[in-house]
């Protein structure tokens, strides 16, 4: 784990609220200063902890989540303690990705709730100037196309003011929406130079979903657990890099243990993929682990780990300029450790 923990890595798949850890979690509980939020919370995930632990069960959890980033100052708060874990953790460039997510109660709009994560962003890129950041706004499955819409919207508009929204994505519970919806979204991101990541093939029986997912051509894709030899053989000749989020698949039990993972069948193909978290507050885990879990599963050494994460500076959607920049710093790295 100690040289996982050394090594740069880099985070392409990490939704902000998932990943808030438990402690910025206190910290946020505490100055709502709410005592019955702070329990209903631990309630819950205590509660997905030890029954349910599978995907339909899962995203009911953030109901609870959402009550306690309700609000722009929290969601800039959740954004700089996140960045500050992951850049303790060695990831030297991290993709943050989070849904824009209105709240009557609050007044937060779609539009000011993505200006408190930038916020949180730039202040965080003073505290932790080792680590890039770059944001993907997320459409939920549950949305409809309008709302969609509306999100690509913003992500152009703050993509062109900042720079640092980079791309978009397609996230929520798999069996809601169908791609027909999302489908406009895509093409309007795509035409206006955003990078496009979907998650694809999450669960079993919507092969038909996937395979129009995949007519949008993808820049990434998220998890690839079912993907049937139609949609297989179309990501490995396009050579479509797979977002691999090893405990999550575990723990949600879309894949029953990790020496079972498709992981094993990608690298065998020396097919594009990137170790990522995903929800690393709801999960506990790190990428550091991520890392350390591959090398003990797959049995890889050092030098796979390295070149592993060094792949990964490929498939960001950073700039070449900031390519250029990670490179460098993976071959720093490769020179002071042999
Ligand atoms: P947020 O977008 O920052 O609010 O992050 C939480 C949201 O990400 C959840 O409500 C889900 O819609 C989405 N999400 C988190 N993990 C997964 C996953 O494994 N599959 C699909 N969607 C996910």
């Amino acid at each position: 784990l100690s040289f996982c923990k050394h090594l740069p890595k880099i985070e392409l798949h990490a939704h902000l609220n998932g990943s808030i850890s438990k402690e910025t979690a206190i910290q946020l509980i505490d100055r709502k200063g709410d005592p019955s939020l702070a329990q209903r919370w631990a309630s819950t995930l205590e509660g997905w902890a030890n029954a349910a632990s599978k995907l339909d069960d899962f995203f009911p959890l953030f109901k609870c989540i959402y009550e306690i980033t309700n609000n722009e100052e929290a969601i800039t708060y959740a954004t700089i303690q996140t960045i500050g874990e992951f850049s303790d953790d060695g990831v030297t460039y991290l993709e943050l990705r989070s849904t824009p997510r209105p709240n009557l109660g609050t007044g937060m709009t779609k539009a000011s709730y993505a200006n408190a994560i930038l916020k949180g962003i730039q202040s965080a890129s003073k505290s932790h100037p080792s680590t890039t950041v770059r944001l993907i706004l997320s459409l939920d499955r549950r949305e409809s196309t309008e709302s969609c819409l509306d999100t690509v919207d913003l992500a152009i508009q703050l993509k062109n003011k900042t720079g640092l929204v980079v791309g978009i994505d397609l996230c929520g519970p798999p069996t809601d929406g169908t791609a027909v919806v999302f489908a406009p979204a895509i093409k309007r991101a795509k035409e206006s130079g955003l990078k496009v990541t979907l998650h694809a093939a999450e669960i079993q029986n919507i092969d038909t979903d996937t395979q129009n997912l995949l007519l949008t051509s993808p820049d990434r894709i998220g998890h690839g657990t079912f993907l049937n030899t139609h949609a297989k053989t179309h990501l490995l000749t396009s050579s479509t890099p797979i977002e691999i989020c090893l405990t999550s698949n575990v723990l949600c039990k879309t894949v029953e243990t990790y020496a079972q993972h498709h992981l094993q069948g990608l690298l065998f193909q020396d097919h594009p993929v990137i170790l990522c978290t995903d929800d690393k507050g709801v999960f506990g885990s790190s990428l550091s682990e991520e890392y350390a879990i591959a090398a003990a599963t797959f049995q890889l050494r050092k030098e796979d780990l390295y070149e592993l994460s060094r792949r990964a500076v490929e498939f960001v959607f950073g700039s070449e300029e900031c390519k250029r920049t990670l490179r460098n710093e993976w071959e720093r790295f490769r020179q002071n450790n042999g």
